[in-house]
């Protein structure tokens, strides 16, 4: 692949100007200085996040800023989330919830989900954030799995999705309501009637950096959402990756546009800003290329971190938006969650005039692993590199055998360095499932990837995605991307198919530009495009026009729901299918 390297103009001068520096002398105990800590010695994500900021001087700034539907702004400065999230611990120790116990939240991008967040974590419960979108059936087997003792939702989703399974939940306590001004019975209680007398006061207990603090589902995009258990020692990445992917400085105006019930919502939707000091844009609504554009020029934003569907909607639209907007704020565009094809970092150089930094993480992980960095060249395409603190690595992996890979550019598992703060500690009862992610001291991804000789990794696929055909290794991303590059291509997913001379064969599912009809010599012309820069070995047979790609509430391709329906097979756990 051709590279194009970028240096970034700054305004500002970013956090971390010297990666290779940095990430020499880098020691996540020096990084703990930065935090505050209990007195008594412990680490609690919710003192860090806003308790510490509330005894400041920042205690003034907007925390967190609520766009909401009809675009009313609401402003909740680090001194009111102090006493908001005191009231909701003290709410929890009337109603005898104790440490380490789950509670739940299942609502859209309301205030009162943030201030149970951290309310519930300066209690030391775990906090588990439901997606609003899910049906009866999700919701009941993650809160049972969770074992939740508190749910916080909505009258409206009380009476759509939960009532119905209450009897199913023997373990759930209580259910608040966030807008019902009465108690509905003994079980069923309205939060601001308990909010309203509870003390602004709550001092938080001593909390090992261990205590369980967050769990998340994953997104479901290969099989059954695990859930991966996260503790309160979590916050030091979020402070550090703040600071040096994000480049948060005092002042700044952050928007991640990701919802709270996938994990990127959370870890940096909720608490890296916040631990940062930074104000984060909260947009209630979901994606709209008109309204997100307005609200990163009315809100002045800075920092913006987003995802590759949301970039690829953006590309199918025909609007330039520094004809139309004032932009000159924005600082940092990033993503995450897909790989991001170079052809998306090069649209970002042309429309914003800086490319957009992806990033590279999980649900396990709990926070970014493996970056581009501000002040870094960009090579389009790639993930970047390791954050400071973090040992990467690509490693062969078999049932018997592990072995690093030392030669540049082999494919290989990406594998991690055990030791980061946010690692998962567990996967909820399934500690053998969690025992076998690792061998020794590596973390095993379940990705594909390459590194190159600069040190830059790149994204191959999932290992369950990869496609075995005529003796190749296919990852569906290289496939992806040289379709994408096709004029009339807005998205592409390819599968294999099995077939009995080569293995698999791929396939490939193609969502055209608007405006542009398919046929069957747009057809032969893709395939042919594609077997001249992949040659006919790597490059699709088979391929079908689709009005959309099935994806996940986070926006990712879900590949295996494509393999299942063109083989006729059972299609899965679909809670987290995006339904249109
Ligand atoms: P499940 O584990 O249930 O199948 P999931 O892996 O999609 O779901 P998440 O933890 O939300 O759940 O997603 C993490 C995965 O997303 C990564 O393992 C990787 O496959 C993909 N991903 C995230 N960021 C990037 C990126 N920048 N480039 C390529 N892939 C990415
Ligand atoms: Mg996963």
């Amino acid at each position: 692949m051709e590279l194009k390297q970028y240096n970034m103009q700054f305004s500002l001068p970013p956090n971390l100007t010297d990666y290779q520096s940095l990430y020499t002398s880098f020691s996540w105990e020096r990084e703990r200085e930065n935090l505050d800590g209990l007195l008594q010695g412990g680490v609690n994500i919710a003192y860090e996040a806003v308790e510490r900021h509330a005894q400041s001087p920042l205690t003034d700034t907007v925390a967190l800023r609520f766009i909401s539907k009809d675009r009313t702004i609401k402003n909740i400065t680090y001194g009111n989330l102090q006493k908001l999230t005191s009231r909701f611990a003290n709410v929890l120790n009337t109603l005898n919830i104790s440490k380490g116990e789950a509670v739940f939240t299942l609502a859209g991008r309301i205030p009162e989900l943030y201030i149970v967040a951290l309310g519930a974590l300066k209690k030391v419960a775990v906090f588990c954030p439901l997606f609003s979108v899910f049906g009866p059936e999700p919701i009941f087997q993650r809160l049972s799995r969770g074992e939740a003792k508190v749910l916080v939702t909505t009258t409206s989703f009380f009476e759509k999705k939960v009532k119905l399974i209450l009897d199913r939940l023997p373990s759930l306590k209580y259910v608040l309501l966030t807008d019902a001004s009465q108690h509905i019975n003994e079980q069923v209680l309205s939060l601001p009637r308990l909010m309203e007398p509870a003390s602004e006061h709550f001092i938080i207990p001593d909390t090992n950096p261990e205590d369980p603090a967050l769990l998340h589902f994953t997104s479901g995009t290969t099989g059954m959402p695990k859930g991966a258990l996260h503790v309160h020692k979590a916050v030091l990445t979020h402070y550090v990756t703040g600071k040096y992917v994000l480049d948060f400085h005092f002042g700044d105006i952050f928007w991640c546009t990701a919802d709270p019930g996938w994990v990127t919502g959370t870890s940096y939707g909720i608490i890296a800003p916040l631990v940062n000091g930074v104000t984060s844009i909260i947009d209630e609504e979901d994606f709209d290329a008109v309204r997100w554009y307005s609200i990163l020029e009315d809100q002045k934003v800075n920092i913006w971190y987003t995802a590759p569907t949301a970039i690829r909607r953006l590309m199918r639209m025909d609007i330039y938006p520094m004809e139309k907007y004032n932009l000159e704020h924005l600082r940092v565009i990033l993503s995450v969650g897909e790989p991001l094809h170079a052809e998306a970092v090069l649209w970002g150089e042309k429309m914003f005039g800086k490319p957009i930094l992806d990033n590279w993480w999980q649900t396990e992980t709990g926070g970014i692993m493996i970056a581009n960095f501000p002040s870094m060249d960009v090579k389009p395409g790639s993930m970047g590199k390791p954050l400071p603190g973090v040992e990467a690595a690509i490693a062969d992996v078999t049932d018997k055998d592990f072995r690093i890979i030392q030669e540049p550019g082999k494919q290989g598992n990406l594998v991690l360095k055990k030791g980061w703060p946010s690692m998962f500690r567990t996967y909820l009862h399934d500690e053998e499932r969690y025992k076998k992610c690792f061998r020794g001291e590596w973390y095993i991804t379940g990705d594909l990837a390459k590194k190159d000789s600069d040190g830059y990794f790149w994204f191959v696929g999932r290992a369950d995605d990869i496609i075995k055909t005529s003796g190749h290794m296919v990852g569906p991303f290289e496939v992806e991307s040289i379709l994408m590059d096709h004029v009339s291509v807005a998205e592409a997913a390819v599968i294999g198919k099995p077939d009995p001379i080569i293995g698999e064969l791929v396939k490939a599912f193609i969502v055209l530009k608007p405006g542009i009809t398919s046929d069957e010599n747009l057809q032969m012309d893709i395939i042919g495009f594609a077997r001249k820069k992949l040659g006919p070995a790597v490059a699709p047979k088979e391929l079908a026009f689709v009005n959309e790609l099935p994806k996940t509430r986070s926006g990712k391709i879900l590949r295996r729901l494509l393999k299942a329906r063109e083989l006729g097979l059972p299609e899965g756990d679909l809670s987290t299918l995006e339904q249109p």
